[in-house]
Parts: structure tokens; C-alpha cells; sequence
């Protein structure tokens, strides 16, 4: 059997703390699908379909990941993809409440599905995409949150 874990999120961009969850995920997973929602994120830096670009940039070279985008509720994407596993990263306790509402409004929605929270190493705990399009709004050096194409492309957004 394939065990097989949805990763959901904005991605708006990935950042090196996603990609920890990614590669965390990985080696509990035969199969890791990120997937970009349409509807998570008002007013987003990049489109879904760069989003996704970007993700398969990042992950390339990470055996066993997928990346994909969906529309409309995480659990009719995860049982469309044969599978009851969500996996959410979880950096700190402020990350907590949102987290654990969702979970629990999913599981509302269906019984079946079992989010899995995961925690990055402590040295992306602090990174967030919203605050990395922050700081290069005005001007910082994104070396060490995003890999160097994302650095690129949010430069080339906000010129
Ligand atoms: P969303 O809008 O769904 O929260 P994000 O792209 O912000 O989308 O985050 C997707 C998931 O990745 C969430 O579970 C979030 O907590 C997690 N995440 C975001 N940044 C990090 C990070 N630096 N380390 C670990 N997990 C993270």
C-alpha cells in the first residue's frame, strides 16, 4: 500500500520552512502531494500556476513529492487522491489556534481524514512567506528564507 500525505497550503511563495515540513514529510510518506489551494490566500503575490512552478523548482530534487493545486474543501482533495492523511506545519504556539480549528472543522467534515502537524527545525521556526514579501518590499536580502530563483521572482513582482 502507498501511503500517501496532502501537504495544502498557499505557498505564496515556498519558503525553506515549508520545504523542511517537505523533506520531514518524506521519509514518514511514500508519497508527499503539496498542493496550492485556490481560494486560500486574498490577495496573493503569485499566481497559482507560478506557485506550483516555483514548488516543483524547490522540490525537484526531493524523491517522492508531487505538487499539484486544488479548488473547493482539503478533504474532498485528499479523498479524491485516495488518501486521509493532511499533513500542516506548525512553527509556534501562535500557529496553534488556527491550526487546531481547522483540524477539527475538517474532521467535522469528514471523519475519516487525520491531520498530522509537523514541526521545522527550530532555525526556519520564525520564517513565514507573509513576512518575507515584507522585508523585500523593502529591500532585504532573502538569502537564507527562500532559495535564490524565489528570491528572484519576488524581486521581479514587486520592481
Ligand atoms: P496557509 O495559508 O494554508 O497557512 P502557508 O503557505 O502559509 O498557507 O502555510 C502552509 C502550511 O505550512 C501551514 O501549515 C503553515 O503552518 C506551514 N508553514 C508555513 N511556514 C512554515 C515554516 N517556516 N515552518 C514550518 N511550517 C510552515
Amino acid at each position: 500500500m502507498t501511503r500517501i500525505a496532502i501537504y495544502p497550503g498557499s505557498f505564496d511563495p515556498v519558503t525553506y520552512g515549508h520545504l523542511d515540513i517537505i523533506k520531514r514529510a518524506v521519509r514518514i510518506f511514500d508519497k508527499v502531494i503539496v498542493a496550492v489551494a485556490h481560494n486560500s490566500e486574498k490577495d496573493p503575490l503569485f499566481s497559482v500556476s507560478e506557485r506550483v512552478e516555483l514548488l516543483k523548482k524547490a522540490t525537484g530534487n526531493i524523491k517522492g513529492v508531487e505538487i499539484d493545486d486544488f479548488h473547493g474543501l482539503v478533504v474532498d482533495y485528499v479523498k479524491s487522491k485516495g488518501t486521509k492523511v493532511v499533513i500542516r506545519g506548525i512553527r509556534m504556539i501562535s500557529d496553534f489556534e488556527y491550526e487546531f480549528q481547522m483540524a477539527l472543522t475538517n474532521r467535522k467534515l469528514s471523519e475519516d481524514v487525520e491531520t498530522i502537524f509537523m514541526m521545522p527545525s527550530e532555525s526556519y521556526s520564525y520564517l513565514s512567506s507573509k513576512l518575507i514579501k515584507e522585508a523585500a518590499s523593502l529591500g532585504a536580502n532573502l538569502k537564507g528564507f527562500v532559495p535564490g530563483f524565489v528570491e528572484k521572482a519576488i524581486k521581479l513582482k514587486m520592481r
